[in-house]
């Protein structure tokens, strides 16, 4: 496992509003690596500055150059430049930090690509997933991991690679950076409220899906409802992203790692467990031969993330996963997200078509077990033998929605029913 690390002075003005976007973020996570022993079991590279030709990978010539005169501005002038982004706050050194927070998510991709490392965490600042082709935004001023997926394509061939940003926000940037982009499948789960919670986009709705060529290849979960649990997170890996990402199947799986969708985060006021990061990065370590970088983004409860921190490398380096505990099912609310999801981009994915018609048939048979004989169970795994199991399965769904409206004619009772059984 290989481990970068940037520890710098506060990147930020006074402005209360960054209080929680801390040095201490990195300097009581790295401690805490090095004194529970993990820090020795992985591979330290030192971390270099990314080159005006990879930032230009995900940003615009105008916008490096602005922020290029940022260490040479008066606080006043610093001041006026900030204010024409939302939530970011620039600091004389914040160019610098950028540019190497950048290059360390680049270093970690050079060895993981190489061989040299199985897999690895970056863990640095300023964070990246917010910032855009020309507008820095919420803490970020590179988007460290747009710059990974892109130099990964550029330099060692990748065809296909997914990000995963398990972060509390919406990472808009990285999708705005590959929306039309059908070689690079970007995942998000955020606190969405509705629109409600920053960054209001409409943009962050599950109905987002991608343009063009990249269309299916965008999927955003809106978390509408705060205090998400363990269950909440892995039914969403379980029922979306897994059955996605193996169809998918990617040379690369970078992580947006933030940790404020952990417990006790006062931005994501969720109640996931740490321990739930160790199943989330193991059950993406299948994927892509374990090729697997995870570059830190938010989290502002420094025990939360420290712990998370320490969890998601700890599995990194295979050592086993807690056993989950108390694990409930998924809310009545994240359900209608997956539900809402799984419907948005059935269209795109046989993985979800098939089992939205698996469970709609399911659903459906146990409607109407006294007039078919055949049990459920055996019709789902014959068909999944079928070839054209698709076309297989829409006809049986109409046949059998077609005898039950000619039976009941009413067809609300069933339709609420396949709304809830997934
Ligand atoms: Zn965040």
């Amino acid at each position: 496992s290989y481990l970068a690390k940037c520890c710098f002075p506060y990147l930020t003005s006074t402005d209360p509003a960054c209080k929680i976007e801390v040095p201490e973020r990195l300097t009581v996570s790295h401690e805490t690596l090095v004194r529970t022993g993990l820090a020795d079991r992985c591979v330290s590279v030192p971390v270099r500055e990314a080159t005006d030709a990879e930032i230009l990978l995900a940003h615009s010539e105008e916008y490096l150059e602005a922020v290029k005169k940022t260490p040479y501005m008066s606080l006043e002038d610093l001041m006026e430049f900030t204010r024409q982004y939302g939530d970011v706050y620039f600091h004389p050194n914040i160019y610098h930090c950028a540019k190497l927070a950048a290059g360390a998510a680049l270093q970690l991709v050079d060895s993981v690509m190489t061989g040299k490392v199985r897999n690895g965490m970056a863990l640095v600042r300023p964070p990246g997933h917010h910032s855009m082709r020309s507008a820095a935004n919420g803490f970020c001023v590179f988007n460290n991991v747009a710059i990974a997926a892109q130099y990964a394509k550029q330099k060692y061939g990748v065809q296909r690679v997914l990000i995963v940003d398990w972060d509390i926000h919406h990472g808009q940037g990285v999708q705005y950076c590959f929306e039309d982009d059908p070689s690079v499948l970007y995942f998000s789960w955020h606190r969405y409220e509705h629109q409600k919670f920053w960054p209001h986009l409409r943009d962050s709705d599950y109905d987002i899906v991608g343009k063009e060529k990249g269309a299916g290849f965008n999927i955003n979960v809106p978390w509408n409802k705060v205090g998400m649990e363990n269950g909440d997170y892995l039914s969403v890996f379980c029922h979306v992203l897994l059955p996605v990402a193996y169809e998918f199947c990617p040379d690369l799986v970078l992580v947006c790692a933030g940790f404020d969708s952990a417990i006790g985060d006062p931005e994501g006021e969720m109640c996931a467990t740490p321990d739930v990061f160790a199943h989330l990065t193991h059950l993406l370590m299948n994927l892509a031969g374990g090729k697997l970088c995870a570059v830190l983004e938010g989290g502002y409860n420094l025990t939360s993330l420290v712990q998370s921190v320490c969890q998601t490398v700890q599995t990194l380096l295979g050592d086993p996963v807690p056993r989950p505990a108390s694990l409930k099912s998924p809310c009545i609310s994240a359900l209608e997200s997956l539900q809402c999801v799984r419907s948005a981009h059935k269209a795109y994915w046989s993985a979800i078509m098939i089992s939205c018609l698996v469970n709609t048939v399911c659903a459906l048979l146990s409607c109407l077990h006294d007039i078919i004989l055949i049990p459920g169970s055996q019709i789902c795994s014959g068909l999944a033998l079928v070839p054209d199991v698709t076309k297989a399965m829409t006809s049986i769904v109409q046949h059998v929605t077609t005898v039950l409206s000619n039976r009941y004619n009413n067809l609300d009772l069933i339709k609420s029913y396949t709304f809830c059984s997934f």
